[in-house]
């Protein structure tokens, strides 16, 4: 496909958020009669999926303790609801299994689910939450747990199938998707500071919008409007913050135990739902019974075909590095850097044995060939950013937890038509010099 010269709404990214906001400005455009998917051009450095969206485990969840958070999940579920085929969907429904120190938290996302309609159950106390386990997987052994969550709805995606799934339904709109193409600069107006061109290795392509959907490497777009690297942000007492990093890493850890996922069905030979554990109770090695952490820990999982097995993660790990100086390329599987290592597999091993002896001595089956793992590139509070910049310029910066957020371009598309979205208002970028941030959570994941 040629370079076009310009277009109306040039979209960098073909991750997640890219493709969504494509799709839906296209389909926008058409009812309203202004306009068509022919005016959208998708451009990425290399291919679909080639960002995080194409390694994310693809986990789709509503459980957050932050309010705004809740309903954008919420919003998202229906659109992933909206066409499970296309988007490789699976509704096999999640689990929040905690300890003590999260109770009280969760019991407020429980009542706030039940506020907005969002289908769950809550079960709470020590024996409660075993005999609740045990009737889905027999073979449940978690210890420290004294509530569960279990979200009916959500589940998990299947990754690049899901973005296909996105692109072919944008380019059946006219959306041209254009791969190889990296954006380098961008050409802003004499009077103004709007966007006038990107610049790019293949040439200038003049356009009247952008939208920047650059996941992990959105800190190099943000330079590259000059936007600050730096903010000042007013704490919950009161205190203004100067001087802190608009950006930071944290490398997500993942990987595939190599097992036939038949083998983690509930008790009645359903496929179960995504189980995500965090506990207070000691974790000892599955290998040789030493003691591997004694403070709070996390890990979730599911079977995933796509995958070949048991697939899933643990807390990620803050990447101690200037940000500017962190080598997000080569990105996920490839890097040299930012892959899972040794001690990620053996802990990880040992919290699926920990959760459920059918796990138990299944590390030697564990995936080794398969490099997994990937960077995120997450705001001061870990929370998004969803903002216009540079008056024609919205920034889609999700903080690492945006692959379920499949609904944020159905509502970046509807501000672009002029429709203020009251769902993405507790993103915006001013949040932090007002200091409206999103309450905290006791979980030991930045993004709970
Ligand atoms: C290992 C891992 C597991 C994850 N698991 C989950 C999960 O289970 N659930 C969940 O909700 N989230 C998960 N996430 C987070 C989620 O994947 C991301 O938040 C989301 O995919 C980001 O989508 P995006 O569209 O913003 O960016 P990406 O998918 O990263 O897409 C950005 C695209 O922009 C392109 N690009 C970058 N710079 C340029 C440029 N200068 N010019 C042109 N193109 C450019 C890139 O090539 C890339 O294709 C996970 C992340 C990782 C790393």
């Amino acid at each position: 496909m040629t370079l076009p010269r310009s277009v109306k709404y040039a979209i960098i990214g073909a991750g997640v958020h890219g493709l969504s906001t494509a799709l839906h400005l296209a389909q926008m455009l058409k009812k309203t009669g202004r306009g068509s998917g022919e005016d959208i051009l998708v451009v990425d450095k290399g291919s679909i999926g080639s960002g995080a969206s194409g390694i994310a485990c693809g986990v789709v969840r509503n459980n957050y303790y932050q309010p705004a958070m809740r309903a954008l999940m919420a919003h998202s579920v229906e659109v992933w609801e909206s066409d499970p085929k296309a988007y490789s969907y699976h509704s096999v429904g999640y689990m929040q299994i905690s300890p003590e120190v999260m109770h009280e938290q969760v019991a407020t996302i429980y009542e706030q689910q039940q506020a907005i309609g969002y289908e769950s159950v809550f079960i709470e106390g020590a024996a409660d939450c075993q005999k609740y386990m045990t009737g889905l997987f027999d073979d449940w052994q978690a210890k420290g747990i004294t509530s569960v969550l279990h979200e009916k709805r959500g589940g998990y995606a299947n990754n690049t199938a899901s973005l296909y799934g996105l692109a072919n339904k944008a380019e059946a709109e006219g959306v041209r998707i254009l791969p190889g193409v990296e954006v380098l600069g961008f050409e802003y107006g004499s009077n103004s500071g709007a966007v006038t061109a990107l610049e790019t290795n293949r040439g200038r392509i003049g356009c009247e919008y952008v939208v920047v959907g650059a996941g992990p490497w959105v800190i190099k777009l943000w330079d590259m409007l000059e936007l600050p690297k730096a903010i000042s942000i007013k704490g919950r007492d009161g205190t203004v913050h100067d001087n802190v990093p608009m950006w930071k890493f944290w490398c997500l850890e993942e990987g595939t135990l190599g097992v036939d996922p038949e083998m983690h069905k509930t008790n009645d030979g359903r496929m179960p739902p995504v189980i995500h554990v965090d506990t207070d109770a000691p974790l000892y090695s599955d290998v040789d019974g030493s003691l591997i952490t004694d403070k709070l820990w996390g890990l979730y999982y599911k079977p995933d075909f796509n995958f070949g097995g048991i697939q899933g993660g643990a807390s990620p790990y803050k990447v101690d590095q200037n940000a500017d100086e962190v080598a997000i390329d080569p990105y996920g599987p490839d890097s040299p850097d930012f892959i899972v290592g040794d001690d990620f597999i053996h802990t990880w091993c040992s919290m699926l044995a920990h959760c459920q002896k059918r796990f138990e001595g299944k590390i030697s089956v564990y995936k080794h060939k398969e490099k997994s793992g990937g960077l995120g590139c997450f705001t001061p509070d870990n929370f998004p950013v969803f903002d216009t910049f540079r008056e024609n310029v919205f920034v889609i910066a999700d903080s690492n937890h945006g692959y379920k957020m499949i609904g944020v371009g159905k509502l970046v598309a509807q501000e672009i038509m002029g429709e203020k979205s009251g769902l993405l208002e507790p993103f915006r970028f001013g949040r932090f010099a007002k200091g409206e941030l999103h309450p905290t959570s006791n979980s030991p994941f930045p993004w709970s």
